[in-house]
C-alpha cells in the first residue's frame, strides 16, 4: 500500500498521507535497543536522535521533496538512526589535522603545548595546588607571582600580569588608566583583528575617549603633540597585526612616543598583539620588534597574547611600570579577567622554556614550525606521498610540491615560509568532495584547494601525523570513511 503511494509521488495530498507511515518514536526504540552496538549510549542520545530523524522526515514530506514509502521502513531507517547516533556521541570540540600550513591558526585552536607543558596541566587539573597559597608563609597567597618574576626577568619589565586573553588585557589597561579621559592613536593604527576585536570599540567599552590623529598612512611626532590637552590620558600605540600599508607610509617609533609621553607627564602603552620573545629574522623572516624592545623603550604598559608568536596557552601578558601594574592589579574588572590554573600551569612552562632560547626554538612548537628548515618539511612530504602511492595510487594522483607557509594568528602578514607538501588530484571524485570527506573524519585532516588540487602543507603536521594523514586518505578512498553527517 505504501508502495502506491510513492508511485504516484508528487502530489502534496499523497505527501501528506505518506506522514501516517512515519513509524511512532517508541517503536523504532525498542527496535534500536535490541541492537548491540546501542548498549551504553545513553538514552536520552538515543531517543533525541530518533525524534530528531522522524522530524527531518517530516519536514521532507511536508515541504513535498519526493520520499519513497520503503524509506520510511524501520528497516531502512534504523542505520539512518545508528549513524545519527553515533555522531552525537562523538565528542564535538575535537583534535584535527592542521595541513593548512597556518602555524597559529586561530580557527584551528593557534598554539599547541608540547607535551611537558601538557604534563603540568594535567597535574594542574587532577591535583591541588598553591594556586592562591604562598608556601613561605602558609598563608593566602597571588595566583600571580607564578609568573610575574619569571615574566620580569626575560623582558626587563618592573612588573607584569596576565589576564585572559590580550584583548581583555587591552580593556582592562584602558579603562584603569583612560576610563574618562582621552587616548591619542594614529588613524593607521585603528585595526579590527578577527571575530570584531576593533580598537574604537574596545576603547568606547573602556570608557576611554578616542582621538585620531595623523593620516591613514602617516603619522608624525607633532600630530600627536598638537592633539595633547589636559584631558589626555594615554598615548596608545597598536601594532598592525594583521595589515600593512605599504608605499607612502611614516609610523611615529615607539621611543619618540615614550619621549612625548615623559615630557607631557602622559602613560604611553603599546598593544603588541603577538608579542614575541625571540628575534625571528634568524629564521629568514622580516625583523619584528620583540616584547624586550618594547620594555627597553620605556614604554608604561605593554600587553600581547600568550597564545601567538610566544606559543603559549591563551592569555594576555600585561608588563610595565610597576606603579601602573599595582594600579592594574587593584581594578576590580581584574577579577572578571583572571587565568585560571590550567593557563598559569601552561605558561609558566612555557616561559622557563625561554630562559634558554635554543630551548625555546627547539621545544615550544609554534617556534619549531616557523624555525623548521624547508628540507625537514620536504621529508615529510616525500613520506606522505610515499604512502599515498602505495595505498591509494588507483584513487588519486599526488605529487610532492614547494608551497607557501604563513605564520598566521595576525602575525607578519606579508611573510611567506617557503614550505614543501602534497597536492592531491583525485581520480574518480571533486577535489571538494575529497576536501569535505576529510573534514568529517573522526579526526578530520584539513588542507586547502588551490587550483583543483587539495594542497596537504607538511609545515604544520607532525611526524607522527603523517601516517594518520595517509590512513585517512586510504580510509576515503575505500569508502569506508565513517561518515559523520547524513
Ligand atoms: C590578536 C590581537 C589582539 C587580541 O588578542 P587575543 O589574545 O586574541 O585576545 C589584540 N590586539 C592586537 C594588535 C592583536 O594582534
Amino acid at each position: 500500500m505504501g508502495k502506491d503511494r510513492a508511485a504516484q509521488s508528487g502530489g502534496k495530498q499523497d505527501n501528506r498521507e505518506l506522514l501516517r507511515d512515519i513509524p511512532k518514536v517508541e517503536k523504532c526504540l525498542q527496535a534500536l535497543l535490541a541492537i548491540e552496538e546501542i548498549e551504553g549510549a545513553p538514552l536520552m542520545v538515543v531517543k533525541n536522535s530518533v525524534r530528531d530523524v522522524l522530524e527531518e522526515l517530516r519536514r521532507q514530506i511536508l515541504d513535498g521533496r519526493e520520499t519513497a514509502a520503503e524509506s520510511l521502513e524501520l528497516a531502512a531507517l534504523i542505520p539512518i538512526f545508528l549513524k545519527r547516533i553515533r555522531r552525537e556521541l562523538q565528542p564535538k570540540f575535537r583534535r584535527v589535522i592542521n595541513c593548512t600550513g597556518v602555524i597559529i591558526h586561530t580557527n584551528l585552536g593557534r598554539s599547541i603545548l608540547p607535551d611537558s607543558a601538557m604534563h603540568k596541566l594535567l597535574e594542574a587539573g587532577s591535583r591541588y595546588s598553591n594556586l592562591e597559597f604562598d608556601l613561605e608563609t602558609g598563608r593566602r597567597g597571588s595566583r600571580y607571582s607564578h609568573v610575574e618574576k619569571l615574566l620580569c626577568t626575560l623582558t626587563g619589565a618592573e612588573a607584569g600580569l596576565v589576564v585572559n586573553n590580550n584583548a581583555a588585557a587591552v580593556l582592562i589597561v584602558l579603562e584603569t588608566l583612560a576610563r574618562g579621559g582621552k587616548v591619542i592613536i594614529s588613524r593607521g593604527q585603528l585595526v579590527e583583528i578577527g571575530g570584531s576585536f576593533r580598537i574604537p570599540e574596545v576603547m568606547a567599552r573602556s570608557g576611554a575617549e578616542l582621538v585620531e590623529v595623523g593620516a591613514t598612512n602617516r603619522t608624525h611626532l607633532r600630530d600627536y603633540e598638537e592633539a595633547v590637552t589636559e584631558e589626555t590620558a594615554l598615548l596608545l600605540k597598536v601594532h598592525c597585526s594583521n595589515f600593512r600599508i605599504i608605499g607612502f607610509t611614516s609610523e611615529v617609533p615607539l621611543e619618540e612616543l615614550v619621549r612625548l609621553g615623559g615630557k607631557m607627564g602622559i602613560p604611553v602603552m603599546e598593544d603588541l598583539g603577538s608579542g614575541c620573545f625571540i628575534d625571528l629574522s634568524r629564521f629568514g623572516l622580516e625583523k619584528e620588534p620583540t616584547v624586550q624592545d618594547a620594555v627597553a623603550s620605556g614604554v608604561d604598559v605593554v600587553t600581547f597574547s600568550g597564545d601567538k608568536l610566544l606559543g603559549g596557552p591563551q592569555a594576555g601578558i600585561i608588563l610595565g611600570k610597576r606603579e601602573i601594574i599595582e594600579r592594574i592589579k587593584k581594578n576590580p574588572l581584574n577579577r572578571a579577567m583572571r587565568i585560571d590554573k590550567f593557563t598559569l600551569a601552561g605558561l609558566e612552562s612555557i616561559l622557563r622554556l625561554y630562559l634558554d632560547e635554543n630551548t625555546a626554538v627547539a621545544r615550544i612548537p609554534t617556534l619549531a614550525m616557523i624555525a623548521a628548515p624547508p628540507a625537514e618539511v620536504k621529508r615529510r612530504a616525500v613520506k606522505l606521498a610515499r604512502m599515498i602511492r602505495r595505498d591509494c595510487a588507483h584513487a588519486c594522483a599526488v605529487d610532492v610540491r614547494e608551497m607557501v607557509s604563513r605564520v598566521g594568528g595576525g602575525a607578519m602578514p606579508e611573510q611567506n615560509l617557503p614550505s614543501w607538501g602534497v597536492a592531491l588530484h583525485p581520480a574518480s571524485v571533486t577535489v571538494s568532495v575529497l576536501e569535505g570527506e576529510l573534514r568529517h573524519l573522526e579526526v578530520p585532516v584539513i588542507g586547502r584547494i588551490e587550483e583543483d588540487r587539495l594542497l596537504l602543507d607538511m609545515r604544520t603536521v607532525a611526524d607522527n601525523e603523517v601516517a594518520i594523514v595517509a590512513g585517512s586518505l586510504q580510509q576515503v578512498f575505500a569508502g569506508e570513511a565513517n561518515r559523520l553527517s547524513i
